[in-house]
């Protein structure tokens, strides 16, 4: 009688060896990505509570995971790794916190690096959009609600909650209008917003409501003080901020306008945004000076976005190659096809976010009917399995 792998069902033939084990067997294929499975489960630091990562050590892990923005990796490991020492230090000094401010095009990873950094540290995240905030007595959520749902990751744990993190995305978006024209696209005033989150950024005890319904909820209160904020936008525009404080300005020479002539250096202006660029931008000086770290991240090119869809630990290839295998399937995706997601990917301008839009149909289309053919053990997507409609 042949034997039939205990996993996938394959049965043993020239191609499918088969182990036999007590009450089970593996074939060759399920023994090996059974491997992997392991080995990438217990790669993971997994942080003990209190247990503090030095910089490198996290950076290492969010290197499994986010592809290039070398810089921004770095600044938010030292900006994270100092955040728990504050914490947890005994020392008279009393060290600022490091709230860090995070500048990068769409996509380009800014949610994702704080999701894989929450993950790493084993604290809750909330994940805020601040075109919902609005300043307290308006229709909307005001910055308390934040809290609450901080305390909701954390399981209702106040502790856990006091050592979380808040990414509070789209923050460009409470830009006031500016000394050359750009209003804030908030109808109620964006600076008001910007108060309103001034005190809980610092640090401040703030009584919100635990619990499911109005009529169970009790107050409770939260310390803000170790909670660390990060805020993120495109900031679309800062550069030319930044350039103009940074170009030498016309002078008058005898009656004559005349322009200092300086050959300018190459400058990437992305590496220069500093605090004073933020407030020109739209935001209150004390704003700005509660959130002491700046971190941009690069678009990014085509290449980084081959390497996203290959590398990481959980890339969208290596997902649907787990999912294909559960049927037994071998997945390969083709060079071509590769090329060919990133191209089209990349003209969408939205970052790594465009990637999986561009296969999710065709690859919708095969989840569909390669569980229908049970011969099929294997199968390569090619450009042409991409592009052609009638190709399968
Ligand atoms: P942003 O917040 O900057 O607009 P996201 O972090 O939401 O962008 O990115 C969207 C998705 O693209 C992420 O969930 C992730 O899967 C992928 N991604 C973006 N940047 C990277 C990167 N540098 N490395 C790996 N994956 C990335």
């Amino acid at each position: 009688m042949p034997k039939h792998c205990s996993f996938c069902g394959r049965t043993e033939n020239t191609n499918v060896e088969i182990l036999e084990g007590v009450e089970a067997t593996i074939c060759r294929e399920c023994a090996l990505a059974s491997l992997e499975t392991f080995d990438e489960s217990t790669e993971d630091i997994i942080l003990q509570p209190n247990a503090v990562l030095k910089p490198h050590q996290i950076k290492e892990q969010l290197d499994k995971y986010v592809i290039g923005q070398e810089d921004a990796k770095k600044i938010l490991s030292v900006a994270v790794y100092n955040h728990y020492k504050r914490i947890h230090s005994k020392s008279k000094v009393d060290i600022q916190k490091t709230n860090v401010m995070m500048l990068g095009e769409t996509g380009s990873g800014k949610t994702y690096l704080m999701q894989t950094l929450a993950k790493i540290l084993n604290v809750p995240l909330v994940i805020v959009d601040a075109t919902s905030l609005t300043e307290a007595g308006y229709v909307g959520e005001d910055v308390e609600s934040i809290l609450e749902k901080l305390l909701k990751k954390a399981n209702n744990d106040i502790e856990r909650a006091q050592k979380g993190i808040v990414y509070i995305d789209e923050i460009d978006k409470l830009a006031n209008q500016t000394k050359d024209g750009r209003k804030s696209t908030k109808d109620i005033s964006g600076e008001g917003v910007q108060q309103a989150l001034l005190k809980m950024i610092e640090d401040s005890e703030v009584t919100i409501g635990l619990g499911e319904s109005m009529m169970s909820k009790r107050k409770v209160l939260l310390q803000t003080k170790n909670i660390l904020f990060v805020c993120g936008g495109a900031f679309v525009g800062i550069q030319d901020l930044v350039k103009n404080r940074l170009t030498p300005q016309k002078s008058m020479n005898i009656g004559f306008q005349s322009t200092i002539h300086k050959i300018e250096p190459t400058v990437e202006y992305d590496k220069e945004i500093s605090q004073q660029d933020i407030i020109e931008f739209g935001f209150i000086p004390e704003f700005v000076g509660r959130i002491p770290v700046i971190a941009t991240l690069n678009p990014l090119t085509k290449e980084d976005l081959s390497q996203i869809l290959v590398k990481p630990k959980n890339s969208i290839i290596k997902q649907y190659q787990a999912l294909f295998r559960m049927d037994g399937v071998k997945l390969t995706f083709h060079q071509s096809a590769i090329e060919y997601i990133v191209e089209e990917a990349f003209k969408k301008k939205v970052g790594a976010r465009g990637l999986r839009g561009v296969i999710e149909r065709k690859m919708n289309e095969l989840m569909f009917e390669l569980p229908k053919q049970s011969d099929i053990k294997s199968y390569v997507i090619t450009k042409e399995t991409l592009t052609n409609p009638f190709h399968l």
